[in-house]
This record gives structure tokens, sequence and C-alpha cells, in this order.
């Protein structure tokens, strides 16, 4: 069988290492993108290429950002009583689009003992330290990690350690589907569940 040119071959590849992409759904981009406008390729490496040098780390959510600190926590038209806790960037995204007014923390994963994530791998310290040094300004910290067993340890453990008494500690309600990630919700059912959080 007469191999792929080698350019061809090395685009598919790299393509195959995406999540959601196998080999088949690899090769059709490539030749898609071989067939279309010279343009597109070049947009596409640059914005791949761009995306690391561009993003940094926010120091105070974590989130990814082009300033540090990033656009949301430099808002400070924001609810800054709130602060919502969520396991990866993409749920920020899923609660910017259901309404939430106030600040993130992201955790940059969910406890989860079969894959040897501990809650030092986690960045809850950080979250400890963020709320100690606020002063008092953070009111309610809302536990919005996933419906899924790793996400509901979670919840737990951060919720053991930060009570001290004066912050008011809350959980998304219940209707999001169960095992299923936060930024899969929709809009409706994410923005009810955050309006019926409850007190844990
Ligand atoms: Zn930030």
């Amino acid at each position: 069988m007469a191999r792929l040119p080698k350019s061809i071959q090395n685009l598919i590849d790299e393509l195959s290492k995406l999540p959601g992409i196998g080999p088949k759904s690899a090769a059709r981009i490539c030749f898609y993108l071989l067939s279309s406008d010279e343009r597109q390729a070049k947009f596409l490496g640059e914005a791949a290429s761009g995306l690391k040098e561009n993003l940094t780390r926010c120091s105070v959510c974590y989130n990814y950002g082009e300033t540090d600190p990033c656009e949301i926590c430099s808002d400070t038209q924001r609810d800054g009583n709130l602060v919502c806790v969520v396991e990866e960037p993409l749920d920020v995204i899923a609660l910017e689009k259901a309404g939430f007014g106030g600040y993130y923390h992201v955790l940059g994963g969910a406890i989860s003992p079969i894959n040897g994530i501990g809650p030092d791998d986690l960045r809850v310290s950080e979250l400890i330290d963020r709320i100690r040094d606020d002063s008092g300004k953070i009111k309610e910290v809302i536990l919005a990690t996933n419906p899924t067993l790793e996400g509901e340890a979670t919840a737990v453990y951060i919720s053991e350690r930060l009570q001290n008494g004066k912050l008011l500690i809350t959980r998304l309600a219940r209707g999001l589907p169960v095992g299923g990630d936060l930024e899969y919700a929709d809009e409706v059912t994410l923005s009810r569940s955050l309006e019926g959080r409850n007190e844990i």
C-alpha cells in the first residue's frame, strides 16, 4: 500500500492526538485543509501556536486569560460576595452563559483516587488562601463541581475544609444530569440549578 506523503501523515498524526478526534476525522480535516483556501491552514496553524504564547494562568482564579488578573477577576462590576468553584475552565464558560455574575475559582480537576488525583493536586489551598486574604468580602462559596462521584467527593472535601461558621457554602441544586459534565448542561438547567442552590 502506498504511503501518504509525510506532511499529510504528520498532520493526521497530530490531529489524532486531540480529544474527540479519531484517525478518520483527522484524515478528513487534513484533506479538507488541503483542498481549501491556502489561508485556512495558515490561520489554523497560527491560532494554535498563538494559544500558549498569548495566554496565561490568572493568579487569582486560575482560569486562562490574556492578562493577569484575567478579564473576569479585573471586572469590578461583578458580585464580590460570590465565588463559584469549578473543575475546569470550560465550566466557567457554561456558567457565564447561564448568567452567573460573581467570581470563579478553577480547581483544575476533581478528586479521583482511581486516577491518582488527590486534594493536593487541585487548587484547594489556593482557594483557602484566597478566602482568608479577602478579609470577609467573600460571603458565599458555590461548589459547582460536576454532578459525578468525583465532583461530589470534591465538593464534600472542600466544604469540610472551608467550614468556619461565617462563610455560606452552597452546592448547585439537583437537576443537572447525574454523571454528566457541567460544560454540557444547557443554560436553562444550569441557571435554574444555580438559583436553587442549597447550603451544605
Ligand atoms: Zn481570574
